[in-house]
């Protein structure tokens, strides 16, 4: 059974969700804060997690960083729910790594499509791995640990970054349009506009350094390509 958990402080919201997703299918747990809810994600290890923006004790952009800097959450799907749009920009995971996010008020119909889709992406992908491990001259990508080496020095990628990462080395040579990343890495066709992409190849060029991101090159409009 699919698990979800959804960290909310507002009450008649986390009815009407653990109403409707139980309903699909999915075993419910849910947390009224911040702190519990950190607490709860670590336990539990849910199979994604529905998280409030504005919540007490600990607000839900620093519980979405702390979950995707640990090992056993980092690749847990996080779907943002935000009170307005003008925050969305800063949740859509470029700072804070959620995988996506809906604006209050949600219409269920959409949010439980949205989780479909996401642990979707997320079972196919999983399913996908044939090489476990890639190595390159100066650059080693670890998939079943999760680790980035840049000549043997263990580098910190966000999971965005590392999914890009992971998902150009797999098809090392094809081009890859940043549409096809978005419905890949990200998993929404729609929501997210294709220069999302380019802000995360960009950071996580920086932080592979000269050596480590010579390997994905640009194809000016189309995309981006995994070269050796
Ligand atoms: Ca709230």
């Amino acid at each position: 059974m699919v698990s979800i958990l959804i960290i909310e402080d507002e009450k008649d919201i986390v009815e009407a969700l653990e109403y409707n997703l139980k309903k699909e299918g999915f075993k419910v747990s849910q947390a009224n804060d911040g702190r519990s809810g950190l607490k709860i994600a670590r336990e539990k290890l849910p199979d994604l997690i529905l998280l409030d923006l504005m919540l007490p004790q600990i607000d839900g952009t620093e519980v979405c960083k702390i979950l995707k800097s640990e090992s056993k959450t980092a690749t847990t799907p996080i779907i943002m729910l935000t009170a307005k749009s003008s925050e969305i920009d800063k949740v859509v995971g470029l700072e804070i790594g959620a995988d996506d996010y809906v604006t209050k008020p949600f219409s269920m119909r959409e949010l439980i499509a949205r989780i479909k889709a996401i642990l979707k992406r997320y079972v196919k992908s999983d399913q996908n791995i044939k090489k476990p491990y890639f190595k390159f001259p100066n650059l080693e990508i670890d998939i079943e640990k999760h680790e980035v080496k840049v000549d043997g020095k263990q580098i910190e990628l966000t999971a965005k970054e590392f999914a890009l990462l992971q998902y150009l080395a797999e098809n090392k040579g094809k081009a890859i349009s940043r549409s096809k990343l978005l419905d890949t890495v990200w998993g929404i066709e729609v929501a997210i506009e294709t220069r999302t992409v380019d802000v995360h190849v960009k950071r996580l060029r920086e932080k592979l350094g000269k050596k480590g991101g010579k390997y994905i090159s640009t194809l000016r409009g189309i995309g981006y390509k995994f070269v050796e």
